[in-house]
């Protein structure tokens, strides 16, 4: 008897579906080995993954966590921020990096990204939002491609303040030779089914200090002094809970599904790539579209292709083209300052945000995954070609219309 999988529901309803995961025959072998040990929660192959993890983006501590919101948590606890406080992040990226700083109390400040064609925030539009109550600055690497890292450390230690990377896009990649997520005092990465590498929930939590570790291993799972694995283990009986944490914990389960992605990473991030030149190298010379970041950024992993159509107004009829030819696209993302709940909070006045403005209105995402094969290439290319034509059409707005 087969089986109707997911694959096979989203085939049905999209040639090329936006992403998909590369699951193999031997992952779920490993999560059913796992199931079979019987021990579930915090274990073995959750210091495996972390040690593993760890050496793959260069960092001397790894923490698992539930998923990157949670990650991210974690970094604004470790950057000790909150009420009177000021985190200045993007406003062009999945709102979890804005909201998890609200859990703290402080207040989130945005700054602009440096242009459309990198589209990542930058040392001088960070620069621009530094006020004597900003404590933290978080960077997020849009698509995988790394934000200019070595200015922003240096602004970050000139003004004395805590850097975090959202690296959620970009586990595997690198800035100027060195790891993403390794160049501030925290990184975090998420492991959604959408993400490079995914654990179904999961996220990774990475620290060069051992002080901040040690904290951040404390808050994930209740701020208890042992696990119940080392209780188990016989390492220890009693325990204490010296300060408020949380359960953030990731379990044995997705560990172990997380391995056998570890091990295919570069791998599939390589594959990306080759996917994103080819579909680039077919459609960066059409009219009314081009593409953010340089075709090959050395260290980038790729992890969507966000295309920039000429006008806003050509976004609608482009996209509805794309899914009645089966094709499936995204917008990544709404700007997060646009969102009511940060609208209605006090601070965004005065703190223009063109660039993102004008990159979010025209941003199309397309479909991108290292299991896409030359059939799905070329089905994406010939449905954008129709598309464009399609968005040209009169019935939509004229062109020259200010977008
Ligand atoms: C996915 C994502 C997150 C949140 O991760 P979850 O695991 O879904 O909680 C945070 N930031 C960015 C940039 C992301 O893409």
């Amino acid at each position: 008897m087969t089986k109707t999988t997911q694959r096979d529901i989203d085939v049905a309803t999209w040639k090329v579906p936006l992403s998909d995961i590369d699951l193999r025959d031997e992952d779920i072998e490993r999560v059913v080995a796992t199931l079979r040990t019987r021990w579930l929660s915090t274990g073995p192959r959750i210091q495996e993954f972390e040690e593993t993890f760890a050496a793959r983006v260069g960092a001397r501590h790894a923490i698992a966590v539930s998923n990157g919101t949670t990650a991210l948590h974690l970094a604004y606890r470790a950057a000790d921020v909150g009420p009177g406080d000021e985190v200045i992040v993007p406003s062009l990226t999945f709102v979890a990096t804005a909201n998890a700083a609200l859990y703290t109390g402080a207040k989130v400040v945005f700054a602009d990204v440096e242009s459309v064609d990198r589209p990542v925030v930058s040392a001088r539009t960070i620069a621009e939002r530094v006020t004597p109550r900003t404590k933290a600055v978080c960077v997020m690497h849009y698509g995988g491609h790394g934000c200019a890292m070595e200015p922003i450390g240096e602004l970050c230690r000139e003004r004395g303040l805590f850097l975090i990377e959202d690296a959620a896009h970009a586990p595997g990649g690198r800035w100027g030779g060195r790891p993403l997520g390794s160049w501030g005092q925290v990184g975090c990465f998420s492991f959604f089914p959408n993400k490079n590498l995914t654990t179904g929930e999961g996220g990774m939590v990475v620290t060069g200090s051992d002080a901040l570790a040690d904290r951040i291993r404390l808050w994930r799972s209740h701020g208890m002094t042992t696990l119940s694995w080392d209780r188990h283990k016989g390492h220890a009986s009693g325990y204490d809970v010296v300060e408020l944490g949380y359960n953030y914990r990731l379990d044995e389960i997705r560990a172990a599904l997380g391995l056998g992605q570890l091990a295919r990473l570069a791998a599939n991030n390589e594959r990306r790539a080759a996917r994103s030149q080819e579909l680039r190298g077919a459609l960066g010379a059409e009219e009314g579209i081009s593409f953010p970041f340089p075709p090959a950024d050395p260290g980038a992993t790729y992890h969507i292709l966000p295309a920039l159509l000429d006008r806003a107004g050509a976004r609608e009829p482009f996209r509805r083209r794309l899914q009645e030819l089966g094709v499936q696209s995204s917008v990544h993302y709404p700007p997060v300052h646009r969102f009511r709940i940060y609208r209605e909070r006090e601070g965004s006045e005065g703190c223009p945000l063109p660039v993102t403005e004008d990159f979010t209105a025209r941003e199309v995402t397309l479909p991108l995954y290292p299991t896409m094969n030359a059939n799905d290439v070329s089905t994406v290319i010939e449905a954008v070609r129709e598309a464009l034509a399609a968005s040209r059409e009169p019935s939509g707005t004229p062109r020259g219309d200010a977008s």
